[in-house]
């Protein structure tokens, strides 16, 4: 028996099997449209062999989620619809409402849908391939997992912003926080490595990846995500802006002439990484040119290790101290530099880099000097397998 996961995206749709009883993954899936409107890739890759792929024509995406689930099962990789035993999506926006991992049933599709105007790309393709999979394995367990969730109990004075109370009321305008799924794994894996028990235990942990969030965690539980009302606020990204003054987007608008759908563009898909150096939202190509001499490329890195350790140092005060920073996501993951350049300047809070083993790192591991007081944990994050953990728990929890 397996468990399917399924993150679906935008533009394209992430598979991955688990087999029910080891949680060891067993094959994985992409489905991608690469920009065009009609026709889609999708790509097999069972865990013991090569990949296989194939073009599939597709009217709209529930039918490409329909047809990538029925090429998984002709493909014998995720055996018969009766072998899958519980289906887990990875959805972005629970709310305030969604607090755990759910059981999808016709009333939790509603309340999802209600969230809607706050991812307006995310929420319909996560209801798209719900929908995909009732068709697809009828009659299958289907549990949902929301990048929200794992903020549920932070604190108003660190999720409301200082605008009028209404905003709050009547809109819903408060911080969320997002990459709950990778922040919960992290927790998780960082109290494992550390051996210690959760009580007592702070935690700092920096998802650097296309997007990027850090989230303070006390006792295992979120006490603040950088990101906010969108996955836009925060650390700068591949070309997201993350947090920037207010009053520049007035301003633009105001003097300059820019109208909404430009800003909405700028801001989302021409700024970051990608703005500040001209080259690229790709952090390792970044990396490169500055290594070669870029001027920009290396401003741009500058500015982006800047701003992910001044707001460490925010989250930081929040827990009066931290015991483990923690990096993750494929920068985290990968860039010594990065880790090297954040860490520079910690020492005030306990963080003592190991430069040889910070360059030698391969994840998961700690990087910190014997000596220091807080530890470095380099951890490679695993959304997949926190979400088959949870749908197994949900289905054993099951009639
Ligand atoms: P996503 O947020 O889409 O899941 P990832 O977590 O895979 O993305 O992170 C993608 C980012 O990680 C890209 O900016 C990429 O350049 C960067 N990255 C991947 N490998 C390396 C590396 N070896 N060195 C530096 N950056 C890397």
């Amino acid at each position: 028996m397996s468990i399917l996961v399924i993150n679906a995206g935008s533009s394209s749709v992430k598979f991955g099997q688990f087999d029910f009883e080891s949680l060891e993954p067993t094959a994985r899936g992409l489905l991608d449209w690469a920009g065009q409107a009609r026709r889609a890739v999708v790509t097999l890759t069972p865990a013991d062999g090569p990949a296989v792929r194939a073009e599939v024509d597709v009217p709209d995406y529930r039918a490409g989620v329909i047809a990538a689930l029925r090429m998984l099962r002709e493909s014998k990789l995720v055996g018969d619809a009766a072998g899958i035993r519980v289906v887990g999506h990875r959805l972005i926006h629970g709310g305030e409402e969604i607090r755990r991992p759910v059981r999808i049933d016709a009333a939790m599709k509603e309340t999802i849908a209600r969230y809607k105007h706050l991812a307006p790309l995310h929420v319909p393709a996560g209801l798209e391939a719900i929908a995909a999979t009732e068709s697809a394995l009828p009659g299958v367990l289907q549990v949902g997992l929301f990048d929200t969730a794992f903020f549920a109990d932070i604190p108003p004075s660190a999720y409301l912003y200082p605008v009028p109370y209404a905003w709050y009321e009547d809109w819903g305008i408060r911080r969320y926080g997002f990459h709950g799924t990778s922040h919960a794994y992290c927790t998780d894996r960082a109290t494992e490595m550390l051996d210690r028990a959760r009580a007592g235990l702070r935690l700092v942990i920096c998802h650097l990846g296309q997007g990027g969030s850090a989230t303070a965690v006390r006792d295992g539980v979120a006490v603040t995500n950088t990101m906010g009302f969108t996955p836009l606020e925060g650390f700068m990204m591949g070309s997201r802006c993350g947090t920037v003054d207010p009053g520049i987007l007035l301003y633009v608008m105001r003097e300059k002439g820019l109208s909404f759908g430009e800003l909405d563009e700028v801001l989302h898909h021409r700024s970051g990484l990608l703005g500040l150096s001209g080259l690229s939202a790709d952090f390792r190509r970044v990396e490169t040119a500055a290594a070669e001499g870029h001027r920009r490329a290396q401003l741009a890195l500058d500015v982006y290790a800047y701003r992910v350790k001044t707001m460490i140092g925010a989250l930081a005060v929040t827990l009066a101290g931290i015991d483990a920073l923690v990096f993750t996501g494929g920068i985290g993951e990968n860039s010594a530099w990065l880790r090297a350049e954040v860490c520079r300047g910690l020492e005030c809070l306990g963080v003592r880099l190991d430069e040889q083993r910070n360059a030698a790192c391969r994840p998961d591991a700690d990087v910190a000097a014997a000596d220091s007081p807080a530890r470095v944990l380099v951890i490679h994050t695993r959304e997949d397998l926190m979400i088959a953990r949870e749908s197994r728990r949900l289905a054993l929890e099951s009639p």
